[in-house]
């Protein structure tokens, strides 16, 4: 049996305890590789690290802690897709060629920065900010720890991406199995607090984790997954100074203290 017809055959249980297998070894596995990677470019003397405030009292436990809770509404959301399939609405390819997987992943990534994008700019309204999206804020200086940390609602929103595009169009099961795990290595990048690329502008690909930083530090703005391109065409980028007044005063309190 290949593995789709395995997986549609699956039991529900069994379908839920690999989401949350697949997506705990995913979250601690990269937060893991982040800290390796950051601490080898540090030790290497390439780079810098974007926020050096101290992190709040018990930011790493929250963050761990809002993650597992995450990873639940993942795990157990993988049911919905595993529905789709079993019911008929979507079908999966287990005989893709290797361009054909790749144009798949590139598309799937494309669709993931518009619905990442989209879905950010709501959660930045003043309704639902308080309401789903502060617990991710919380996180003023971010850590590898940051990437899951958010409310459940928001989880369940970033864990839809793959829906529409499954009942649009019937997707290898590598494309699919790929999008969490660029997906995560994108947020990884954006959380890292971490610029390995420090002569490169605000506008390179390559910056993405200053552009996510800046988000961070500054409560708006920047609201992209990855690509520049949105913020820009939207007038929501923000310039590479945007947080410098906050770093600088933190900076100037921590002397006088
Ligand atoms: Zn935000
Ligand atoms: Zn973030």
């Amino acid at each position: 049996m290949g593995p789709v017809p395995a997986f549609i055959a699956l039991l529900p249980w069994q379908v839920a305890l690999w989401g949350l297998a697949y997506f705990a070894t995913l979250y601690f596995g990269f937060a893991a590789l982040t800290l390796l990677v950051t601490g080898a470019l540090r030790g290497l003397g390439i780079g810098r690290v974007l926020d050096r405030r101290p992190l709040r009292a018990q930011q790493r436990r929250r963050e761990i802690g809002e993650a597992l809770l995450s990873i639940l509404v993942f795990g157990v959301g993988i049911l919905l897709p595993w529905w789709l399939l079993r019911a008929g609405w979507a079908s999966v390819r287990s005989d893709a060629s290797l361009l054909r997987i790749l144009v798949e992943i590139g598309v799937l990534l494309l669709w993931n920065e518009a619905h990442f994008y989209a879905h950010h700019r709501l959660l930045h309204t003043r309704w639902a900010f308080p309401r789903f999206h502060i617990q991710h804020h919380r996180s003023h200086v971010t850590t590898p720890f940051s990437t899951y940390a958010f409310h459940p609602v928001e989880a369940a929103l970033l864990g839809s991406v793959p829906l529409l595009p499954m009942l649009a169009w019937s997707f290898s099961w590598q494309a699919l199995f790929a999008l969490p795990i660029l997906s995560l290595a994108i947020n990884s990048i954006g959380h890292a607090n971490y610029d390995a690329f420090p002569a490169r502008g605000g506008r390179s690909w390559l910056t993405a984790g200053r552009r996510h930083h800046l988000h961070h530090a500054c409560f708006r703005g920047n609201y992209g997954f990855f690509s520049p391109l949105l913020d820009r065409l939207c007038g929501t980028a923000l310039a590479d100074d945007a947080a410098d007044v906050v770093l600088k005063r933190a900076g100037a309190d921590r002397h006088a203290a």
